[in-house]
């Protein structure tokens, strides 16, 4: 069976990568898995452990690290995130396209080190709709939320890494967009 793809998807907080990410999970012809990453985060009010995240301590973060069970991990306004690399390798031996909602730094490193990855990148219409809507997301304290806006300024700076860059200023061509580049690699595969 042809092994599946890994895709970095990414783009800064508060730019609708989950809203795209939920129209096409379960898309047929897309055939994906997401890949669920671990985090020492609190979980925000409706996230379930195990689905959105494994909420985990520093300590069992650190093992991880220490046991080589990431792919990929970097450190995001005060807390750790990585990719478990034993899912990402199965679902991509059973023939999925395996999907990282991942920041830039593990981009970065996934890039670097496989060489057969795909890379999109979600932009926002403009700076001042992002910090509109990360302000609106209200779950989070003021500090944290100007530590993101500031993440996003610099994350916005390089997206020259990635294969593909989107801009969702109409959540459907985004969406579109995304699926349609997707199809294309995976028929070019
Ligand atoms: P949030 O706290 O908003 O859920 O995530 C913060 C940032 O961390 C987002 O850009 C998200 O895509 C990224 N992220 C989530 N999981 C991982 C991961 O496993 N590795 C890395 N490097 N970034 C992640």
């Amino acid at each position: 069976m042809k092994k599946g793809l890994l895709i970095v998807f990414s783009g800064p907080s508060g730019v609708g990568k989950g809203t795209i990410l939920s129209r096409i999970i379960n898309d047929e012809d897309l055939n994906l898995a997401y890949s669920v990453s671990m985090t020492t985060r609190s979980p925000r009010e409706g996230e379930v452990d195990g689905v959105n995240y494994f909420f985990v301590t520093r300590e069992r973060f650190q093992q991880a690290i220490a046991n080589d069970e990431l792919l990929e991990y970097a450190q995001f306004v005060g807390n750790y995130y990585g990719t478990p690399m034993a899912y990402v390798e199965k679902m991509r031996e059973e023939g999925k396209n395996v999907i990282l909602e991942i920041e830039v730094q593990g981009a970065k490193q996934i890039i670097a080190k496989c060489a057969d990855a795909t890379s999109i990148f979600i932009t926002p219409p403009s700076l001042e709709e992002l910090e509109r809507r990360i302000r609106g997301r209200k779950s989070e304290s003021d500090e944290v939320i100007t530590a993101r806006i500031e993440k996003a300024r610099q994350e916005l700076l390089e997206t020259d890494i990635y294969e593909c860059v989107v801009c969702n200023d109409d959540l459907d061509k985004a969406v579109r967009d995304v699926k349609d580049y997707l199809l294309r690699k995976i028929e070019a595969e």
